[in-house]
């Protein structure tokens, strides 16, 4: 069934709508195979993951001189919203977005020469998984009270602190790891570096089970006296607040562009299932308190679609989308969690069930009011903008 078009896929060119429709028929064939089975055990695609890479997906934004496609972001969130609607494998693709926005985007923006050639090829081919090592055990929303360590020693830094939440931390190659080089900075401490997975005094040290987005790997990383050459240093010292707010800017606006893909795919098997199934004598769609609820999931996505390609236009024109990113980001997170509720609903005692793949989307949906900053903090985000 073809992606049906909401009011933000309307604005797409031809050619985006053929790079949409490419994604869907790629994600039908290739991805989320197993998902039940992979779900219940935690299993990361890597195969998965190398065929997004080889589609060119994870490389999409950044400049074909590093090698990417150098395409540009409403083409990603295209491409990635066919990613949702053609596969039900959201932590594979959750996992695309932690590597991309977190990992991959702060290293082009903040790199220096040297680092973007060692890391971006690798980044964008799929050889290398990045993730983003942040959150402590101390440290949530209050993100620059973090407490891990970069002591400068003549032209190294030795790290030591433990890191918790690491989305990809199992399957990681390198992380982009935020460390005070003085807690008495407040955040004008805190400093981004670029820590390859076997450098010593790394360790993923226990692996965070999760209620959903399971077949995207999460863990605790350790750092202990590890040394960093001043090289690795991502942007200057005591700036890595710019670096870690770059990357939620195009996290939050973008993150659930996936997922706009999966409400559309929700929405219409809603829609069948109500047809299709007959309670007292008629179909249940016919019974307004369920056309009703399948109406809200609609008008939701419908309001959903404009808010997240409005950062691919305004990112797209060089435009800072700080405020938008939140709007997107509380508004699709919190209309996804209550569409699945809706789904659910709909389906009765089948989308209980396991096997009918309606409960995951709940369970995976939950994950967007958590993560990129909660949706209290977006709401904390639009208030300051409005000056209050
Ligand atoms: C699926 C998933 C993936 C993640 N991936 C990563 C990752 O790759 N790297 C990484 O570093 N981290 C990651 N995180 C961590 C994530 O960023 C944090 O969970 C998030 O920032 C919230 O922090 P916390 O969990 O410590 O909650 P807390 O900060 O303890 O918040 C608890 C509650 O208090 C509320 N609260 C706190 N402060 C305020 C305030 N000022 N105003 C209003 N309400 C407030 C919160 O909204 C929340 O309801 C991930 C989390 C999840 C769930």
């Amino acid at each position: 069934m073809p992606l049906k078009k909401g009011p933000g896929t309307d604005e797409l060119t031809t050619e985006q709508q053929r790079l949409q429709q490419g994604a869907i028929d790629f994600a039908q064939a290739k991805l989320g195979e197993n998902m039940r089975e992979r779900d219940y055990a935690e299993e990361f695609d890597r195969d998965g993951w190398n065929a997004c890479a080889e589609f060119g997906v994870l490389g999409m934004p950044v400049p074909a001189e590093h090698g990417g496609l150098g395409l540009g972001l409403t083409d990603l969130i295209a491409v990635m919203e066919g990613l949702g609607y053609g596969t039900t494998d959201l932590g594979l693709l959750f996992s695309m977005h932690a590597h991309m926005w977190t990992n991959v985007i702060p290293i082009l923006e903040f790199g220096t020469d040297e680092q973007r050639e060692r890391y971006l090829p690798k980044l964008c081919g799929g050889d290398w998984i990045g993730a983003n090592a942040a959150s402590e055990p101390d440290a949530g929303s209050d993100i620059y009270g973090l407490r891990t360590k970069a002591e400068k020693r003549g032209d190294e830094y030795v790290l030591n602190g433990a890191k918790i939440y690491v989305s990809n931390a199992q399957v990681a190659d390198v992380f982009v790891a935020y460390a005070t080089v003085n807690p008495d900075l407040g955040a004008l401490g805190i400093t981004a570096f670029i820590v390859d997975r076997d450098t010593p005094g790394v360790s993923v040290s226990r692996k965070m089970e999760k209620m959903g987005l399971r077949t995207s790997p999460m863990g605790e990383v350790i750092f202990e006296d590890c040394v960093v050459p001043e090289t690795q240093r991502l942007g200057r010292e005591g700036r890595g607040v710019h670096a870690f707010e770059c990357s939620m800017e195009w996290e939050r606006g973008c993150i659930l562009a996936g997922c706009l893909g999966a409400m559309q795919r929700q929405l219409e098997r809603s829609v069948a299932h109500a047809q299709q199934r007959k309670q007292f004598g008629q179909a249940i769609g016919k019974f307004q308190a369920v056309s009703h609820r399948i109406t809200d999931m609609k008008v939701r996505l419908d309001t959903c679609r404009p808010l997240v390609y409005r950062i691919g236009r305004l990112k797209d024109g060089g435009k800072s989308a700080r405020t938008e990113a939140a709007i997107a980001k509380l508004h699709v997170s919190e209309s996804f969690v209550t569409s699945s509720m809706d789904a659910m609903r709909v389906f009765g005692g089948y989308g209980y069930m396991v096997e009918q793949e309606i409960e995951r989307e709940l369970r995976d949906a939950m994950g967007g009011v958590f993560y990129s900053g909660t949706s209290d903090i977006q709401r904390n985000i639009i208030a300051r903008a409005m000056g209050l």
